[in-house]
């Protein structure tokens, strides 16, 4: 099965159960200040659990556009390295809207991933909350006998808040998860270590595919739940792990969603995929990241200096710099790669063609200025690495600055060349030294901005301790007062 099968029939299966397929939104959030871009299916659908608008329908089916790189989920540290974790994601979604509960939608999932889809039920395993005394929340013991009448007792898990039990913030909607986990080792791993060890253990081969959420509390400020006056179901899964699941692959970017990026962007770089670990990674990254930098400029968000747009610029430029250091890319190339994916995507997603050119030229741009003041930077970095060695192997706090400052490198970047370099940085001494600048700035009457800034929150500060800036993983220094 291709994945635009897979794809259509989760589709299928859903309006099957009186489900209203709708598009999914837009990637970037412009009305809401507590979210810079969409990071799970639920999060467009808001202000329906919260009651401040009816729902269109009682039940409702997509996939949505995630993009995971900034506040509370934040992959982006991780992508390249491992091989289920993206940026930006394709999260299959089906929702009840004080309409059905627990019973119909963990059968419906049994009968889409079995019998729809075929895998196979040897390979699957289920976490069920297991209660919190501190919370007073009972065990979800009616998730648990639903299970019980589908698969395996031994298949059943047990999970804490952290995994089973689903806050969308401090206060608000909330309530007990279901999570489906597949285990795609051979059979010689499963003798050694068995699955059920491996659950939520971050093992590339036992991964969370869907999780069900059962929206049955309101938290109030208080801390206090109160029960809601309807019930919801609230699900996500995971597009390109279900692919890898029942295409039998080892990684996502084995499937067909990733694969055509994959063998372009080797083919340009003139290597074979799956022979050099660094080269591999370089190459996922860039697989990957084209996404989100060419789905959130479609989407309206370009590349710039604060905020939703520093972040997209974060993520090209670290696609810029795997690829310049592992393959070889001196020339810019990303912009290439949105054609690719546009070709390949446009079925689902027809606005990536519409704006194709515009992005290509953005991105672009954006490569043809980074490559400068890299290649400057990279350059700057050799010549002293023999002083870092001496300083405790640690690059410090005022040469990071430098690079920041004047060579457009954002710490994360400086961080990234010193681990591969076998090197530390001083992230406090940058502080220090970045702490110093706004006071500097702030007693001069005009101040040049330049290519990096930290985002401030519009808020009176005082330097209390080191925290990181949300929006840019930056360690700054705050509180508010
Ligand atoms: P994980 O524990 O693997 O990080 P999660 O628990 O953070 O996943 P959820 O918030 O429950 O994920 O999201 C629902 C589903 O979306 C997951 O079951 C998974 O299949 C998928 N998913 C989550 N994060 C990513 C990501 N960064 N890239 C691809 N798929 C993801
Ligand atoms: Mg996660
Ligand atoms: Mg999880
Ligand atoms: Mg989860």
């Amino acid at each position: 099965m291709n994945s635009a099968e897979i794809r259509q029939k989760f589709f299928d299966f859903f309006a099957s159960k009186q489900h209203q397929v709708v598009p999914s939104a837009p990637l970037v959030v412009k009305d809401d200040p507590t979210l810079m871009f969409i990071n799970s299916g639920m999060a467009p659908f808001k202000d329906y659990f919260l009651g401040n608008k009816p729902a269109p329908y009682k039940r409702i089916a997509d996939t949505q556009k995630c993009l995971r790189v900034s506040g509370k989920h934040n992959d982006l540290e991780e992508v390249g390295y491992d091989t289920y974790h993206h940026t930006m994601f394709e999260m299959l979604g089906n929702w009840s809207f004080g309409d059905y509960f627990k019973k119909e939608a963990l059968h419906w999932a049994w009968e889409l991933l079995t019998e729809v889809y075929q895998l196979p039920k040897d390979r699957l395993y289920v976490s069920v909350f297991q209660g919190d005394e501190k919370d007073n929340l009972e065990k979800d013991q009616d998730a648990y006998d639903i299970w019980k009448t589908m698969i395996a007792e031994d298949r059943i898990l047990f999970g804490s808040k952290k995994d089973n039990f689903w806050e969308m913030g401090d206060t608000g909607p909330c309530g007990p998860c279901s999570e489906i986990h597949i285990d795609l080792r051979s059979e010689e791993e499963i003798a050694q270590v068995p699955g059920k060890d491996l659950v939520n253990n971050d093992h590339p081969q036992v991964v969370e595919i869907w999780n069900n959420v059962f929206m049955e509390f309101n938290r109030l400020a208080d801390g206090s739940l109160v029960k809601l006056p309807a019930q919801h179901v609230d699900t996500g899964m995971g597009f390109e792990r279900l692919c890898m699941a029942i295409q039998q692959k080892r990684s996502n970017y084995d499937t067909d969603v990733f694969q055509p990026l994959i063998q372009f962007i080797a083919g340009e770089a003139g290597l074979k995929y799956g022979e050099n670990e660094k080269a591999d990674i370089a190459i996922r990254v860039m697989a990957d990241h084209i996404r989100a930098i060419a789905f959130a400029i479609t989407d309206g968000q370009l590349p710039s200096n604060n905020k939703a747009g520093y972040v997209i610029r974060r993520i090209l430029r670290r696609a810029v710099r795997y690829g310049f250091t592992f393959l070889d890319f001196k020339k810019p190339f990303l912009y290439k790669l949105a054609e690719v994916l546009a070709d390949q995507m446009a079925h689902v997603f027809p606005e990536l063609k519409q704006q194709l050119s515009f992005v290509q030229r953005v991105i672009e741009e954006e490569e043809n200025a980074f490559l400068r003041t890299l290649d400057n930077g990279l350059k700057r970095l050799d010549a002293l690495e023999e002083k870092f060695k001496e300083n405790n192997n640690t690059i410090d706090g005022k040469t990071a600055f430098e690079l920041y400052d004047t060579f457009g490198f954002p710490l994360d970047l400086t961080a990234l060349i010193a681990r591969e370099k076998g090197l530390k940085v001083d992230e406090a001494g940058f502080s220090v030294e970045m702490e110093q600048q706004k006071n500097r700035s702030r007693n001069a009457s005009a101040s040049e901005q330049s290519d990096w800034v930290v985002v401030q929150p519009d808020v009176t500060t005082e330097f209390v301790g080191y925290d990181r800036d949300e929006a840019t993983s930056h360690i700054v220094r705050y509180r508010q007062v």
